[in-house]
Order: structure tokens, then sequence, then C-alpha cells
């Protein structure tokens, strides 16, 4: 097998391995962008979670087959509407969000008022078009490119749906949204869940591979070592999130509260979705706390650390 081949200088724009080429976004992915992957197969070649550098109108794109999304998100379905005569499959559990705006907006869950800003920047600027033709797909579903081989591993928590792929015999995991940055696991939407990302994470680290990609700023992570260390630094952050939540509970803390106090994002981050992502962040912590006895509710909607 050969070796990881960079090409551009000081940030790669192209990384290649094996039959996989890592496409990297400006800024290394961070979002509004990602970083792409294309594997080429000798029949077919496919992408995975077009990101949105490459809905550039002038941005000219590679031949690809079919497209293949880790989960129904704007970030990863930004590039999409390029492609509106290939085949589009998606994690089964996530289906709803391409096939209507509506099922999309059931994903995120906010509340109306935060909806109502936040559909036209997913019409707008991430090209959101609804795809009721995508195929739905589930764990351990494979794609065989002709020498090369696609596989589904289901690793919801982010979304129901979110799911890595595994390239042999290149030996490379793509793991989507379980990006490995500094910022934690993300399990601020409806369909996100904090149970479903400690059963994930424990899955990650049973995953073989030689390289690790992901579609934000970590790129490209050679060696299971190196992997492992960096999954421990990156789900640490749930219990620094849960630590500092029950600091705040020495004092008897309403949701208001807890929401104003910022655990996920910092202080001074204003984005309309903000508190909508606290509080759906912060109320999993809770409810987990509450059901171990750690947290109790002493007088109505106000919470305590016992
Ligand atoms: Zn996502």
């Amino acid at each position: 097998m050969g070796e990881a081949v960079v090409h551009g200088t000081a940030v790669p724009d192209e990384i290649e391995l094996g039959r996989v080429r890592v496409l990297v976004g400006p800024d290394r992915g961070r979002y509004p962008n990602g970083n792409s992957l294309l594997v080429v197969g000798e029949r077919e070649t496919l992408l995975v979670d077009p990101s949105l550098p490459l809905a550039t109108p002038d941005r000219e794109l590679p031949r690809v087959d079919r497209v293949v999304l880790s989960h129904v998100h704007e970030d990863h379905f930004a590039g999409l509407a390029r492609f509106p005569d290939r085949p589009v499959h998606v994690p089964s559990a996530d289906r709803l969000g391409l096939v209507s705006l509506e099922g999309l907006l059931t994903i995120y869950g906010m509340p109306p008022d935060v909806e109502e800003a936040w559909v036209p920047v997913l019409q707008d600027e991430f090209h959101y078009r609804p795809r009721p033709d995508a195929l739905g797909f589930d764990d351990g579903h494979e794609w065989d490119l002709g020498g090369v081989v696609v596989r589904a591993v289901h690793l919801p928590g982010h979304t129901r749906g979110h799911s890595g792929f595994l390239v042999e015999p290149d030996g490379v995991c793509y793991l989507g949204d379980i990006d490995l940055t500094g910022f934690g696991p993300y399990y601020g939407d409806a369909w996100s869940s904090l149970e479903d990302w400690a059963r994930s994470l424990e899955r990650c680290r049973r995953i073989e591979a030689r390289w690790y990609a992901t579609f934000h700023q970590k790129l490209v992570v050679e060696g299971r070592e190196r992997f492992l260390d960096l999954l421990d630094v990156y789900e640490a952050v749930i219990g620094r999130r849960e630590v500092a939540l029950l600091e705040h509970l020495a004092e008897p803390r309403t949701t208001a509260e807890i929401v104003a106090h910022r655990f996920v994002y910092r202080p001074g981050v204003e984005l309309p979705w903000v508190d909508y992502v606290e509080e759906r962040s912060m109320t999993q912590h809770l409810e987990r706390l509450r059901r171990q006895g750690r947290v109790r509710e002493v007088e109505p909607g106000r919470f305590r650390a016992t």
C-alpha cells in the first residue's frame, strides 16, 4: 500500500490515500466548509458529503457516479445541488431530511422563531433542494466500486442516521462529524442523542484502519494509536460539560439559567440557534444526572446537585 500523497503547500487542497481522495475545503474544512471524499473504483466513483466549495458555480467537478451522505446536515449536502441527476444515498434514519424541507426541519427541531431565520440560510447559502428519490442505506451496506469497497458503519448520536464509512483494501475510515475537533461532540439537534454518542464512540474505538479522515479541521489522522488518543481528548469534552453543569448546579438553577450560562458555546458567541443548542444539549446532561440521582428538582423547574 502506498503512502499518503499530499497536494498543495502550507494547507493541502487534496490528500490521496490509495483510491480515496480527500478534497480539502477552505480553512481545512472549518464550518461552513468541509472535506469531501472521492472514492475512485475501476467501475464507479463515489462522492461522500459534497461540501459547500463544490457548490461554487465555477468549480470544476470531478466525474461522480453516485453521491453518499454521512448524515443530513446543511454543510454535508451543500454541494449536492450540482449533482441533480446522480443517485444519492442517505442513512435510512436520516432520509426524511432529504425528502422534504419539512422533514429536514424535523431533524433540527428548532423553535419557530429560530427556524424562520434558518430556512433562507438552508436554501440560499447551503443550496437545499429536496431529493425525494434519495435511497436509504443501513449499517453494513456496501458499495462495490470495482477493486474498492465502501462499507457503511452506523454511528448515531450526532443525528439518528449519522454513519461513517470504511474503505477497503485501502484502510481508510471516514468519520464524518465525529470530527475530533476541540469543539467536541455535537448533540444539539432534536435528532441528536447523548446516549447514542457514547455507544458510537465505543464502536469507533474498535474500527481498525490505517487512516482516519473527518469532515472538519482534523483532516487525516494516520495510525490507530494516534486516532485513539485524539478520540479520548474529543470524548473528554462531554465529561467537561457535565462537570461544569454540576458545579453550576451547586445553587438551584432553572433551565433558562443553564442556557444563559453557556456550556457548549463560549459566552459572547451570537448565532440565532445558540440558545436552542445549549438547551437541547444540556437538558440531556440534566436528564442523565437526574436518572443517576446526582441532580434533583428542588422546586418546580429548579434543579440542584445532590
Ligand atoms: Zn453534522
